[in-house]
């Protein structure tokens, strides 16, 4: 159930429902907005009289929420969400771009690339030290050694850093290393994983699992933001279906769709996508106009000898031709994008 209140209602008054409510047994949540406060109600409301609320005189409106997801239903939080990783603010006018290898696979490789896409205006740096591959027998990552790698890179060229957890294992060491938490396609429904992240306040990135609705996508945020933590950003990365030419086909409509159903930042993960690297820079603009919030895109100066992902990377070069076609697409639509 959501309970608008109308605008200017007295602290006080806001106050003695939201008690009222919580002595019934219920839990809110409370949002407030530029000009009117919002109280998300969670608990068994099927046996509450949700017009006897109308008896007070600050209450605007009530209306029961029918979607399975509450806290990231924009009908809970109609502003969007802005995420703040590290000092870089996703979910605002300006769009974000996340970039670097698929995988960390030495301190001179990631700190080749991550020079070369901050100057093209890469925000925040990307790479993987745990990857989760199809095959037991393809690399695997550098593991924890490797978080630190990305972090002294970060530092070192003023990045945030994102990488993928697969393991609540690793939490404690992510959580103080890493700026963005990546949950990648197959950990989507990692419940329990996710459930841990709920109980941190770090950002995380939760991609679309690979044969997921958005609805199952929604109620996978809707566990980390139940457990407390509202810094989610949601990630796009394709979906499987009958199609081979690309790895995934990717789901531009999720982004309009998203934006409607939800408050949350929405970026988009053309790379994976495509599982080529000459179709990630038309589905990465395609995606900005779509309205999406950021892009995550594999960068190697190798791409033939990376060891993971070479054949969707961009050479720094093409990369570069991306940021300049999509920062055309950002002005054309009233964004910015550095
Ligand atoms: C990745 O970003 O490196 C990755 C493995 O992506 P996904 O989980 O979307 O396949
Ligand atoms: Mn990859």
């Amino acid at each position: 159930m959501i309970i608008k209140l109308k605008e200017g209602t007295l602290k006080e008054n806001a106050d003695l429902l939201k008690t009222k409510l919580m002595d019934l047994g219920f839990e809110i949540h409370e949002s407030i907005g530029s000009s009117i406060t919002i109280f998300g109600v969670v608990g068994d409301t099927s046996k509450f009289d949700q017009e006897s609320l109308y008896a007070y005189d600050f209450i605007d409106s009530v209306l029961r929420v029918q979607e399975p997801f509450k806290q990231v239903n924009r009908k809970f939080h109609p502003d969007n969400s802005i995420i703040d990783v590290s000092g870089v603010m996703i979910g605002g006018e300006n769009i974000v771009v996340m970039a670097g290898p698929c995988a960390v696979e030495s301190q001179e490789q990631v700190e080749t690339i991550a020079p070369l896409v901050a100057s093209a205006g890469a925000r925040i740096l990307r790479g993987g030290a745990y990857k989760p591959r199809t095959s037991p027998y393809s690399f695997q990552g550098v593991g924890g050694d490797g978080l630190g790698i990305l972090k002294h890179a970060g530092a070192r060229f003023n990045m945030p850093v994102v990488s993928e957890i697969m393991s609540v294992e690793d939490l404690d060491y992510f959580v103080g290393t890493v700026d963005l938490l990546q949950v990648g396609a197959r950990n989507m429904q990692n419940f329990s994983l996710l459930k841990e992240l709920g109980k941190t306040q770090v950002p995380i990135l939760l991609k679309r699992g690979l044969a997921n609705t958005i609805e199952e996508w929604l109620m996978s945020a809707e566990y980390i933001l139940a457990g407390g933590n509202r810094n989610v950003i949601l990630c796009e990365r394709g979906i499987r279906t009958f199609e081979t030419a690309t790895r995934s086909t990717l789901d531009i409509s999720s982004i309009p769709v998203l934006k409607k159903l939800s408050h949350l930042p929405v970026i988009v993960d053309p790379s994976h996508a495509a599982g080529r690297w000459e179709y990630v820079e038309a589905l990465a603009k395609a995606s900005i106009a779509a309205g999406a919030d950021g892009l995550i895109i594999e960068v190697h100066h190798e791409p033939e000898k990376a060891l993971s992902d070479g054949q969707q990377s961009l050479k720094p070069e093409r990369f570069q031709s991306l940021m300049d076609g999509c920062r055309r697409i950002a002005t054309a639509i009233g964004r910015k994008l550095d």
